[in-house]
């Protein structure tokens, strides 16, 4: 008989009561050091005072009074995105999919607007991810997940990640658009050589294309900067979708653009019944004002090299288990040689929660306000986790 809830996740046999901080507990009381945080989602850790308090106090005022009126919150959120990015506009929405969904349907409406309807294909690269509708699916194009769900939607291109070359070589006279992740997260935290992002810039400028990241993953301060691209100089795109951690847990999205893009989102062109509500409004406002605040950042960036040079010691400590580092910022994770799945139920079982990636890579992503005695609790319990598998296949 099918479950009541339709079973189209492999879930961990395993349900959480609470969260504080880095930890979860379930109902019996066993405490969990998480490094998934709610897959790059929960990045101020559980149960942060700050959100709760801004949720209810929201909570108390107002819920919801959709998009037919002005939102207050909105407005607020978008000028703190603006001040500390590429951006002069901001739409919102629930998900990262839908971010990604409002990006792709701006970049062909840019091209429209301009003069070349033609222009609606997009150029994408192999082993992305950008959500689960049937766009996203079409544009990161990994057969596993477009399997039985009839044609996938015209218009894109792939290419693989982090080669220049290849992507020039795919511009045709109908494209409009790049979308890329800076950090390829699902697929398996491959990060691109340097330069790749500012060459794309400048393949973008050459051609009249739209430049698309896609920082549902990398965005939000995980990277150390509150934009994973903001490493990179003069790759800024014209187009940014954004979501997990925007929210700290509250779900919520956001399509960030320059004035030049948007210029045929006129009204009636796009929407969303949920997007932007107020609830999300006062949860990624308060976000936003801890991670703008100084040294947060800083911090993320110290962390990150702190649980980096942790996992590159288990990687040369166990070099029959791990293959190699993965990823940037606190977006990390190891490469494996034993089945990657195998390793985060290991892991589980010994109290530390990880995610499985692509190219069986095991994620660690922690919330951004980690500290470093808990990377040191993670780093001990990998440790022995793979001390002991290597002794039981010796
Ligand atoms: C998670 C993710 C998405 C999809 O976000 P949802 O909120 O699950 O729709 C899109 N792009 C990237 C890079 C992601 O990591």
């Amino acid at each position: 008989m099918i479950p009541s809830v339709l079973p189209s996740y492999a879930r961990a046999p395993i349900s959480f009561e609470r969260g504080e901080g880095p930890y979860l507990y379930t109902a019996d009381g066993k405490r969990y050091l998480d490094f998934t945080a709610g897959v790059a989602v929960v990045s101020l850790g559980h149960a942060n005072p700050r959100l709760i308090k801004a949720l209810t106090e929201q909570a108390h005022k107002l819920w919801h009074c959709s998009n037919l009126f002005e939102v207050e919150g909105q407005k607020r959120v978008a000028q703190m995105l603006i001040d500390h990015c590429f951006a002069d506009t901001v739409f919102f929405c629930n998900s990262g999919a839908e971010a990604c969904e409002a990006a792709i349907k701006m970049a062909r409406k840019y091209q429209a607007a301009t003069g070349h309807p033609e222009k609606y294909r997009l150029i994408a690269c192999t082993g992305s991810f950008h959500g689960r509708t049937l766009a996203t699916l079409a544009a990161a194009g990994n057969e596993k997940y477009l399997a039985g769900f009839g044609p996938p939607l015209e218009g894109f291109d792939h290419v693989s990640f982090g080669n220049l070359n290849e992507m020039r070589a795919k511009v045709c006279a109908e494209t409009a658009g790049v979308i890329v992740e800076p950090v390829q997260g699902e697929g398996g935290l491959a990060t691109p050589p340097s330069n790749y992002l500012r060459g794309l810039r400048q393949l973008c400028d050459e051609f009249g294309l739209m430049l698309v990241y896609d920082e549902v993953q990398s965005g939000m301060g995980r990277s150390g900067k509150l934009f994973a691209h903001q490493w990179e100089s003069g790759a800024e795109p014209d187009i940014l979708a954004t979501a997990k951690g925007l929210g700290g847990g509250f779900p919520v999205g956001a399509c960030l653009a320059t004035e030049k893009a948007a210029v045929g989102m006129t009204a009636g062109t796009h929407g969303s019944t949920f997007g932007g509500n107020p609830l999300a409004m006062a949860v990624a406002a308060e976000v936003l004002s801890v991670l703008s605040e100084p040294g947060f950042l800083d911090h993320v960036d110290a962390m990150g090299k702190a649980l980096r040079s942790r996992l590159d010691r288990l990687v040369t400590d166990h070099s029959e288990i791990f293959e190699a580092t993965r990823g940037a910022g606190l977006l990390l994770g190891l490469k494996c040689l034993v089945p990657n799945l195998d390793m985060v139920a290991k892991l589980r079982d010994a109290g530390l929660l990880a995610a499985a990636a692509g190219e069986n890579v095991v994620r660690l992503i922690p919330p951004l306000t980690i500290e470093e005695p808990q990377i040191d609790e993670a780093y001990r319990i990998a440790d022995s986790v793979a001390g002991r598998w290597e002794l039981a296949t010796r």
